[in-house]
């Protein structure tokens, strides 16, 4: 194993994937680069070019990292990765956890647990983030209220989407909103 291998293994870096597999000498499985299940000694793991030569050593495929199905994605980034495109085409609209578990099918905490651990944040703070994304743009068209884009977005309090806004960008809509045509004005746009 070279330092580039190591440091991928314990990066869990999914773009080494496919480009080497390891195997744990106690437990006699392989494994994808990104692999969340080992806890790591360099001294018991073992580097395979192929998932072939692994087999070969008599390494079983991990049950978690599926390193012997080519494109296979594990369940939870798939998951959320639909409830992120999910958000996106619906930001518009009123919508709960209950309603977004529904239309994904599946238990709504496991989704809230999944959708956390592969991004990072909550579904909530995920959704008011793409909504400021929309909102932000909006607010650069003058002609546009505050309510108007606040609804427009999916919030169904002008001061709640006030208070999520201010969170995001650190400042009040109508203060970012002010702030933008100043730096045109300023810049002689
Ligand atoms: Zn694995």
């Amino acid at each position: 194993m070279d330092k580039e291998q190591w440091t991928a293994i314990i990066n869990r870096d999914r773009s080494y994937d496919g480009k080497f597999f390891y195997g744990l000498k106690t437990t006699k499985k392989f494994c994808r680069p990104h692999c969340p299940k080992q806890s790591y000694n360099p001294r018991r793991i073992v580097i395979f070019a192929s998932v072939e030569e692994a087999a070969r050593s008599g390494y079983l495929p991990c049950s978690r990292c599926h390193p012997d199905l080519p494109d296979w994605t594990d369940a939870k980034t798939e998951l959320a990765r639909s409830a992120e495109a999910y958000i996106r085409a619906h930001y518009a609209e009123k919508f709960s956890l209950s309603t977004l578990a529904e239309a994904m099918h599946v238990d709504k905490a496991y989704l809230a647990r999944s959708f956390k651990s592969v991004k990072g944040v909550t579904l909530l703070d995920f959704c008011n983030h793409v909504r400021c994304e929309y909102a932000r743009e909006m607010l650069t068209h003058p002609e546009l209220s505050i309510s108007y884009i606040s609804s427009t977005v999916g919030y169904v309090s002008a001061s709640h989407f006030s208070q999520v806004f201010r969170k995001e960008w650190g400042c009040t809509p109508s203060e970012y909103r002010e702030n933008f045509f100043r730096s045109l004005e300023l810049s002689g746009a």
